[in-house]
């Protein structure tokens, strides 16, 4: 049982009806968000939609203009940073230049007062957890990209936070680094026992990391779910064109029966399909349907197969693991298809400006109202 499915759990980060204007601006909007102890959480959003700002007010920088932000039962307000079982760590890691990979770590430490031999302890077990203890003497200038970045991450844990905030933590590493970074964050939280909240703008980022995803919009929450609800049950168009590629097949809904619906105009053609959520008779919605859940192929499907559209492949890009197909119909609308070119070896080949029949399952996407 996830603590967020268990009605009897206790959030352990509450942001309650949080507010923050800057001036006239409103950067974050009546905004309530629940964390869980352990939780690895990712707050998701484009350039400006107020994910830092949320960050730095549960870190101290920022207070709320209203509404109010808990940790462990806990009001936060007039809490200094330093006072708060908090840490931040930032894109640009801010390591001190003139200091070696151990002085860096030790460095909070110190100043807290800590004794000696256990700042060297604990130097020692940071180094090792993030793998850097040859590397100890350097300094960060004698380190690659991912090196620093591990140091900034074990000086950040070091003072032993309840919650370490990283904003766009990875931002400077290149993708391959980035990749392998993620794994080790998460192994990382993973034997830390802490909580994680990290924002990002890649989409990838979060849904590869995190348990749970928030994803904003001009500082409102337009979802809170896992990676593979965000995914399969997107709530929104907004959403659901967010994390991932989609298909958006607007129309209107012509008659709906249980958990189905009829759609017309979608693409000129009539479609059925099931998930229909809370749409009604008349309502103007999507059917959004991912790529790898639209069969396309070179013949007709058999006699009574849902939902099919004739076209022809637009565009075709072979990427490896898979091909993708971009069919335009009739309507000139291009729908994007892709298949696993294991799965492809024994369908037929198909090529560019090919005739193309594309089908999904009734079941295979979900209507959007909003
Ligand atoms: P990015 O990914 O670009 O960092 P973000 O989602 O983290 O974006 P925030 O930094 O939280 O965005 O900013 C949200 C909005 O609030 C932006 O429009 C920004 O310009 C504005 N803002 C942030 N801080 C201030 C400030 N101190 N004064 C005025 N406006 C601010």
């Amino acid at each position: 049982f996830a603590p967020w499915n268990d009605p009897d759990a206790r959030p352990y980060i509450a942001f309650e009806n949080v507010t923050k204007r800057f001036g006239d601006f409103t950067a974050v909007n009546n905004l309530s968000l629940s964390i869980y102890e352990r939780e690895f959480f990712a707050l998701l959003g484009a350039s400006g939609c107020g994910k830092s700002t949320l960050l730095r007010m549960l870190a101290g920088f920022d207070e709320p203009t209203s509404g109010r932000i808990l940790l462990d039962g806990q009001d936060l307000r007039g809490i200094p940073p330093y006072r708060r079982p908090v840490n931040m760590m930032f894109q640009s890691y801010a390591l001190f230049p003139h200091m070696t990979v151990e002085q860096n770590i030790a460095f909070g430490l110190k100043q807290e007062g800590m004794p000696k031999p256990e700042i060297e302890t604990r130097v020692a077990d940071m180094l090792k957890l993030v793998k850097l203890t040859q590397f100890a003497k350097r300094k960060p200038h004698q380190l690659s990209g991912g090196q620093r970045q591990r140091v900034a991450l074990a000086r950040s844990v070091a003072k032993r936070p309840k919650v370490l905030l990283l904003d766009e933590p990875l931002g400077a590493l290149d993708k391959k680094l980035r990749e392998e970074t993620q794994f080790e964050l998460m192994d990382l939280q993973q034997s830390l026992g802490l909580t994680f909240v990290i924002v990002t703008h890649d989409q990838e980022e979060a849904m590869t990391m995190a348990d749970r995803i928030a994803i904003l919009d001009k500082g409102e929450v337009m979802q809170v779910a896992t990676p593979a609800e965000v995914y399969e049950a997107p709530g929104s168009r907004y959403v659901a064109s967010f994390v991932g590629n989609v298909n958006m097949l607007e129309g209107t809904v012509a008659e709906r029966t249980e958990n189905r619906a009829r759609i017309t105009g979608a693409s000129g053609a009539e479609i059925v399909v099931e998930n229909a959520g809370d749409a009604a008779a008349g309502n103007t919605v999507a059917f959004a349907i991912r790529p790898e859940k639209i069969k396309v192929s070179s013949r007709p499907p058999a006699e009574g197969t849902a939902n099919v559209m004739e076209g022809e492949i637009y565009d075709l890009a072979y990427l490896g693991d898979m091909t993708v197909y971009h069919v335009r119909l009739a309507d000139g609308q291009v729908l994007k298809a892709s298949a696993l070119n294991s799965s492809r070896i024994t369908e037929d080949p198909l090529s560019w400006n090919d005739r193309a029949w594309v089908s999904f399952a009734p079941d295979a996407g979900v209507v959007l109202t909003r």
